[in-house]
């Protein structure tokens, strides 16, 4: 097993932390195109996002939930990572941090942004499904939505 940095565990520790402590956009949305929501038994943890779509974009997303601070964290930067993004975008995005997740030595081209603090999690199997229930959710939620468009 490699060590990491040491540093770069106490920034992404704090990222993680800053979005547990002060959740983006988690003011529920009114009348939401797409609700969303997710549940680990292992964990306890609960998600529920809201969407609303605009032709092909995300136009605005809310999270709320509680549970551990990788699955609310993770929640919150799902938010910032998928708003106003098209949906196609965002499919990409879940498919992307899946494998961020499922997969320890996978080192994404792209900028992920926050969510770069989460790659970690790859090395805990036990907690990865934490990291990755609202991205679940936010699947099932498109899938539904194109399923009705
Ligand atoms: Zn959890």
């Amino acid at each position: 097993m490699s060590v990491p940095e040491p540093e770069l565990d106490e920034l992404y520790r704090e990222l993680i932390l800053d979005h547990y402590r002060n959740p983006r956009n988690r003011v529920p949305l009114e009348s939401p195109a797409v609700v969303a929501e997710g549940y680990n038994p292992l964990c306890g943890d609960e998600v529920e996002l809201r969407l609303n779509v605009e032709g092909n974009v995300i136009s605005d997303v809310s999270f709320t939930g509680r549970g551990c601070s990788i699955s609310q964290a993770s929640g919150s930067m799902l938010t910032e990572a998928v708003k106003g993004k098209t949906v196609a975008q965002a499919r990409a995005l879940i498919a992307l941090f899946t494998r961020m997740m499922t997969d320890p030595d996978f080192v994404p081209e792209e900028d992920v942004g926050d969510l770069e603090a989460l790659q970690g999690v790859a090395k805990y199997p036990v907690r990865v499904k934490c990291a990755t229930l609202a991205w679940h959710a936010l699947q099932d939620g498109l899938d539904r939505h194109d399923g009705a468009a």
